[in-house]
């Protein structure tokens, strides 16, 4: 009579059936790599073809000199990121970043010439007023 019922067990059980299904699936050979200083990442299913590695390399298999394709890190650069099905979206990412980069240093140079310029024409006109 006086017995609580436990009100989520069906909320508690559902998820955790569903972690330990992942867990079993999970293969960490397939587990993505990103290199921390350039941001690459290297996709054991698709293999690095600059560094002739082929697809369905595990991380932890590649030789020992192996080295970022983009920026030469050593191995011990890079960070488990864990399996990622979004590489197409961290692609467009880079070309992003790729395009900013070379449009900044151009308009840093404007910036910079221009000030210039506005500065030794102030000067120029305080020199002739005084
Ligand atoms: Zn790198």
């Amino acid at each position: 009579m006086d017995t609580p019922e436990p009100v989520n067990t069906e909320s508690n059980t559902e998820p955790m059936v569903e972690s330990t299904e992942s867990l079993d699936i999970r293969d960490e050979s397939l587990d993505c790599h990103e290199c921390r200083s350039c941001g690459y990442v290297y996709d054991p299913t698709k293999g690095d073809s600059t560094g002739n590695i082929a697809a369905a390399t595990a991380f932890d298999d590649l030789p020992p000199n192996w080295r970022c394709p983009v920026c030469s890190a050593r191995k011990k650069a890079f960070a488990n990121i864990g399996p990622v099905g979004a590489a197409s979206g961290f692609k467009e990412n880079l070309g992003f970043g790729l395009g900013v980069n070379t449009l900044t240093p151009g308009q840093k140079n404007i910036l910079i010439f221009g000030s210039l310029l506005v500065g030794l024409i102030m000067m120029l006109s305080l020199y002739g007023l005084g």
